[in-house]
């Protein structure tokens, strides 16, 4: 067996769209950075490629190379999911905390699991999708994901 954990944030921007997950949210701000700068799918990226011990999703795709810039993070998770098979592990499930004022996650969490759990190729019931507002933290500007998963040997 192998766990791995994923973190990531990203600061709400004015004039892009909101994808959390794979999906874009109605809401009248996005998340910035390079990528489509979806917090929940950099922190599962991070947390496949910590449990293989790989590099992680920044020097894999530097925010530097402008062929990032925009880029689909479903293409961060999949090249971390194939990493993951080549070393011979397969995911068994995956777990997440949001934290992040608005929007409300409730509404769209069942939406959510099932588009990761399609991404990634395992049950909508091995998907944990959980959102806390960031009280007392002074982080309402940002989104942020913590993830953790459990593999298996192959
Ligand atoms: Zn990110």
């Amino acid at each position: 067996m192998r766990i791995g954990f994923g973190w990531d944030s990203h600061e709400f921007k004015s004039g892009i769209p909101l994808k959390i997950g794979g999906l874009i949210l109605p809401h009248d701000q996005g998340l910035g950075g390079h990528s489509d700068g979806d917090v929940l799918l950099h922190a599962i990226t991070d947390a496949l490629l910590g449990a293989i011990a790989g590099p992680d999703i920044g020097s894999l795709f530097p925010p530097s190379d402008p062929q990032w810039k925009n880029a689909d993070s479903a293409l961060f998770l999949k090249e971390a999911l194939k990493r993951v098979k080549a070393a011979g592990y397969k995911l068994v499930n995956l777990d997440s905390t949001l934290i992040l004022s608005t929007p409300k996650i409730g509404p769209h969490a069942e939406a959510i699991r099932e588009h990761i759990a399609k991404l990634c190729g395992i049950p909508a019931n091995c998907v944990g999708i959980k959102a806390k507002t960031p009280e007392g933290t002074g982080t309402e500007n940002a989104a942020i994901a913590n993830v953790v998963v459990l593999m298996k040997r192959s």
